[in-house]
């Protein structure tokens, strides 16, 4: 399968890894949002979130949690986390393997939504 994702699961395409279990991968974005822009993928295949079965759905979220508490707890002067996902090209889903992004906040950083 031409998947970028798949094939950095594969070990075929080098990636900055931040955590690894049996379910998931997770990762440095290489155009990141903010220092830290990380994202968690699940290893089985599955374009968008919505095509995931709901116990796979179930495994990324507990990585989801873990992940988001190690940046938290790693990195300095953070205050907040944005935690998203991008579902099909309509949202701006440019890698068609389901993905979350988390990315740090910062005080006065301007975001809020
Ligand atoms: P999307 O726009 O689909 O929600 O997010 C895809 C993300 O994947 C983008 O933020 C993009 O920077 C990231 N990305 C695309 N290709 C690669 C890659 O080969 N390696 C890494 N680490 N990130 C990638
Ligand atoms: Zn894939």
């Amino acid at each position: 399968m031409d998947c970028i994702f798949c094939k950095i699961i594969a070990g075929e395409i080098p990636c900055y890894k931040v955590y690894e279990d049996e379910n998931v991968l997770a990762f440095l974005d290489l155009d990141p949002c903010a220092d830290g822009h990380t994202l968690v993928i699940p290893k089985k295949h599955s374009d968008a979130f919505v095509e995931m079965a709901p116990e796979e759905s179930g495994k990324l979220f507990e990585a989801v949690n873990k992940v988001s508490n190690q940046i938290m707890d790693k990195m300095e002067n953070i205050t907040g986390l944005t935690i998203g996902m991008n579902t099909y090209e309509t949202a701006g889903q440019t890698v068609m393997h389901t993905h979350v992004h988390i990315f740090p906040r910062y005080e006065g950083d301007g975001g809020g939504t």
